[in-house]
């Protein structure tokens, strides 16, 4: 059975890279009909953020990705908070030093940094591995006993792995095919530390062994890692059930060159967080997609699309067709770059097809956050008319406010324009005739305007956008017998009176 992870350190908010590696394990679960797990990593205690954990859990359910097992739902396979595991690792770096794999090391930060500035001195880059640590203050330079006397002394100490030395790793990756490592080129990286914590490496790897990991689905910047990965897997005797890997391509900014970062978003414009995030340090705030109005379907198909097709030019997809749709095979190997129009374009998609009663609400909260007071069916019929040149509900607002409040001022150059001596009995006619009407339908005031303009043999131009600037305030807004039709007889009236005045 599949079963994938996705697998935080909560040391900060949830990005747009982050949301899309969590969406596409999690599309890949339910395309396989596997599970889909999420597991807090908050081992590296200096870098934890508080809120971060809440922020991850609380993203994901307004994304609409249902964790099936994990931190905030459980599971079997718990506890999924690494921080509550770690009384487990340890046994696990031990069976590695016993096996031969991994040893005691015992220099210090200052003897290690000397070690460094010598080899710098000399032209050389330091990197613990085969070629160093012979020199160095380790297990595998000392006696049986000296090290045993300095592990009951209490010394402090690390367990490191014993990378190979000289040996060319062919390992695959599901999207990048064939990856080349080479084990003189790594180092004998930290497997557990002298806090007594595991570091990422062993824990992402005990854990995916114990939580029967299939498939490893995480961004490109874990790549480098991949050699030490597989390498304890086969170190622990694992290999049969290794994970197979998967590592996705960056998220690049809409222009330049590099990875797409939160201040690339605030410079622009756009938010990169899926919701508001504050920084509990700086108490800066972060909008997120949410607070700036996208529907999280539309966040998701946007997300889903960046590095992903599925092999025609199909664009829009619901969360349902995703899961049906998706394949890491189609996941692309080059990078994406991040579009912000596109953005908003997907937002539009998902805004024309919404129902005009489900828009009307959102809508409604604003009008009255601005001390508009409508009732929902006008707000309907505006969402209906006005949502096919909106992004957002907030352009609605933006461009409908004539319908809910009678203009105070008129646009300057448009009354220029369009407001001419002549229009004034033009419009003292046209409020006559309207007020001797009742059906404000649409079909009738155009039927009974349209036929008065004729019997006046002027252009319709001539009535019609002088009685725009009197109903909108300004020449803009969409066809006045719609206009009119929303806001009805008496409003109508009250306006074009107004106007008169
Ligand atoms: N804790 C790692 C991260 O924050 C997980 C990497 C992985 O999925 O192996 O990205």
């Amino acid at each position: 059975k599949v079963r994938v992870r996705f697998a935080p350190s909560p040391t900060g908010a949830l990005h747009l890279g982050g949301v899309r590696t969590a969406l596409f394990n999690y599309l890949f679960a339910r395309h396989h009909k596997g599970d889909f797990l999420l597991r807090i990593e908050d081992t590296d205690q200096t870098r934890y953020v508080p809120g971060a954990e809440e922020y991850i859990i609380k993203s994901l359910q307004w994304c609409g990705l249902k964790v099936d097992e994990g931190v905030g739902t459980g599971g079997e396979y718990g506890p999924y908070r690494q921080s509550e595991r770690k009384d487990l690792y340890k046994q696990y770096a031990l069976q590695l030093v016993a096996s031969g794999h991994a040893y005691y090391s015992f220099d210090t930060a200052e003897e290690l940094d000397n070690y460094r500035k010598s080899c710098e001195a000399q032209k050389e880059t330091f990197i613990y591995n085969a070629t160093t640590r012979i020199k160095l203050r380790n297990s595998l330079t000392m006696d049986a006993d000296q090290v045993r006397q300095l592990l009951e002394a209490g010394e402090p100490y690390v367990i490191r792995f014993k990378m190979p030395e000289n040996e060319e790793l062919h390992l695959k990756d599901i999207i990048r095919g064939e990856v080349r490592f080479h084990t003189s080129l790594l180092d004998d990286k930290v497997l557990f530390k002298s806090d007594g914590m595991p570091t990422y490496h062993l824990a992402n790897v005990v854990d995916d062994y114990l939580m029967k990991i299939t498939h490893v689905i995480r961004g490109e910047e874990w790549l480098p890692s991949l050699p030490l990965h597989v390498l304890l897997y086969r170190s622990f005797g694992w290999t049969e059930v290794m994970p197979e890997f998967a590592h996705l391509p960056l998220i690049l900014k809409p222009v330049g060159n590099g990875k797409l970062s939160k201040r690339d978003g605030n410079k622009m414009g756009f938010p990169v967080f899926p919701m508001q995030w504050t920084d509990p340090e700086t108490k800066e705030i972060w909008h997120g997609y949410k607070e700036d109005g996208y529907f999280p379907e539309a966040f998701i198909n946007m997300l889903a699309l960046l590095g992903w097709n599925d092999g025609t030019d199909k664009e829009i997809f619901s969360l349902e067709e995703l899961c049906q749709a998706f394949s890491l095979e189609r996941v692309h190997k080059a990078g994406s770059r991040f579009d912000p129009e596109k953005a908003k374009w997907f937002n539009h998609k998902y805004l024309i097809h919404k129902p005009d009663t489900e828009l009307a609400i959102p809508l409604k909260e604003i009008l009255e956050s601005n001390g508009i007071q409508a009732d929902l069916s006008q707000i309907e019929k505006v969402c209906g008319l006005m949502k096919e040149r909106a992004n957002f509900v907030k352009d609605i607002y933006n461009d409908s406010l004539f319908f809910f409040v009678t203009p105070e001022e008129y646009n300057e150059k448009d009354v220029k324009k369009y407001w001419k001596e002549e229009s004034i009995p033009l419009m003292q006619e046209l409020y006559n005739l309207l007020s001797k009407i009742e059906d404000y339908s649409f079909a009738n005031t155009e039927k009974i305007i349209s036929a008065w303009i004729n019997t006046k043999e002027i252009g319709f131009g001539k009535v019609m956008n002088p009685f725009r600037v009197a109903i909108v305030g300004a020449a803009k807004g969409p066809h006045m017998f719609n206009i009119i039709e929303i806001i009805g007889k008496t409003e109508t009236l009250k306006r074009l009176e107004k106007a008169l005045n």
